[in-house]
Parts: C-alpha cells; structure tokens; sequence
C-alpha cells in the first residue's frame, strides 16, 4: 500500500462496537455478563467499556502499541459512534465517577473518556479520528471526525466548523458503496439505493461556501461487509462507485461531468473486471438474501 501512496489506517471502536471484546473479556464492561457471545448479525450492542476500571487502560495501551508496530500509519480510528450510554448512566462506579468530577452527564464523560484515550494514543505519537455523532463537543479542537449520518451532512458541516474540528465526508446517502445500486436489489428493509450517478452527484461541501468548509479534509466510502458475502461480491458492490466518489473528492462541482465521467469509466471497465477477476455469474447468485 505504500508503495502506492495509500495509508492504512486502522479502527479499534470505543467505547462500544465491541461485542467480541465483551465476550473475551467481560470484566472491562459495567456489567459483565460471562454468558456473552461474540456478535455475528449487523446492528448495535448496548454494552460499553467502563472507563473506571483499570484493566481497561491496560488493555487499550497494549492494543495501541501493538497497532503500532503493525501500522506504520500515525493514526488509529477510535470510532466512538452508535455507543448508547445508558449502562454508564446506570453504573455505581461511572455515577460516582461522574459524581467526583463534576460531571453533569454521559456526554460530559464521553469528551472525558475520549481524551484519555487521545493521551494514550499520545504516547506513541498515534492521534485518533472518530465517526461524528452529532454532538461536537464530545471532541476536540483539532481531532478529525467523518460525517457520515443521514441528511445530517449540512448540520455536521456547520457544528464542526464552529467546534474547530477537522471533517471528513463519508455521508451514506452518497457514500455507502454496501447499499444497493440497482432498483430491485435488496436493501434490508432500510437502505437506500445509491446509483453510480447519486455517488457522482456527491459535492462535499453540500453547497456551502468555501470559507464554510475549509475544514473539510475529503471523502470516504465506507464498504461495510457484514451484509456482504464474499470478496467478489464486496468488489461488486465497491466499483465502479468508488471511482464516482474518488472523482468527486478531487473535481470542483464546476469541472463535474456526468457524461464524461461515463466515458472515462468504459475504460475502467475491462481493467475492473480483469484485474478482479469478477465472476458476474457468481455475483448474480449471491445476490441477497444469500444462499
Ligand atoms: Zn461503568
């Protein structure tokens, strides 16, 4: 990879996200359940780590600097998203805690638990990056964070701005390259159909004005893989889409052209299949729901 420019950049969520890590080690959560199985359907867990105990900020340091020995990347995506805090609300330890320090909610110890982690990284020179929940104060000045909710990118662009964070655009309805691209494919019962031309429609500024947006350091397309089921139809799923938001991270929406896009793409079209060795047959049976 970087032989070829590319950074890899590695994700450890925190503080929830982890069910696997809940079920390898159970006393790290506010209320360990030694019955925990590792997760293997798509969707949400409520346990999170208790930032309180110690053996937590022992493992995590571990993990970072094991990450660093395997990444030479200075960064490690913390995630932090989709983390319901309503067992840390519960917890004697994380009330108390809360108690001693003056805080007057979960959100107030998630900014402080974030900045423990942010230190951590710190002592290996690793800084963190976070998917954006909507509320900026959770972060840092400085920290980057994707946006990546829902037609919540307008509201995520201007409450970073104002919190002097760094944002990168990862918004689903543009960015998701796992959710269908064709009418008709299955969508789960919730995902919305992103065309190759909706992903080319993307403008990561959504409309506002340079000096509105000057924080926003690119684009992402996330693939997530849980509803995937196998490499080739991950591929599938991935190109030619990822050429569409490539192109609208490094175009000005004045130098946009759906047209010459879409010639410029009939070239990518036998390199794609050639060097993925794509099996449209294969594709076709695998299509959801899967055999
Ligand atoms: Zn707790």
């Amino acid at each position: 990879c970087a032989a070829r420019g590319i950074e890899v950049i590695p994700e450890i969520d925190v503080p929830g996200h982890n069910q696997a890590l809940a079920a390898a080690y159970p006393e790290f959560f506010c209320f360990p359940k030694p019955d925990m199985k590792v997760r293997t359907t798509a969707g949400n867990s409520r346990e999170l780590v208790c930032p309180q105990k110690p053996e937590v900020w022992k493992f995590y340091a571990a993990v970072f600097k094991e990450l660093k020995d395997i990444f030479p990347s200075s960064i490690v995506h913390l995630g932090g998203d989709e983390a319901p805090t309503e067992l840390w609300e519960k917890c004697p330890l994380c009330r108390e805690a809360r108690t001693r320090a003056d805080m007057k909610d979960e959100q107030e110890q998630m900014r402080a638990f974030f900045a423990k982690m942010t230190a951590l990284l710190a002592k290996n020179g690793q800084k963190p990056q976070f998917w954006y929940e909507g509320d900026a104060g959770i972060y840092h000045p400085g920290e980057t964070v994707y946006a990546w909710r829902q037609d919540q990118a307008l509201q995520s662009i201007e409450k970073t701005k104002k919190a002097g964070l760094n944002l990168i655009m990862a918004s689903s309805e543009y960015c998701y390259l796992d959710f269908p691209q064709i009418q008709g494919q299955h969508n789960w019962g919730w995902m919305r159909t992103t065309t190759l031309q909706k992903c080319y429609e993307l403008d990561p500024a959504f409309g506002k004005p340079e000096k509105e947006t000057n924080h926003i350091r690119g684009v992402h397309a996330p693939v997530w893989a849980e509803h995937l089921p196998d490499l080739n139809h991950l591929l599938y799923r991935a190109y030619p889409r990822a050429c569409a938001i490539a192109e609208a991270g490094w175009s000005p929406m004045n130098a946009r052209s759906w047209e010459n896009f879409r010639r410029k793409l009939a070239d990518h079209r036998q390199f794609i299949l050639k060097r993925f060795n794509y099996d449209m047959e294969r594709t076709k049976e695998n299509e959801p729901p899967f055999k």
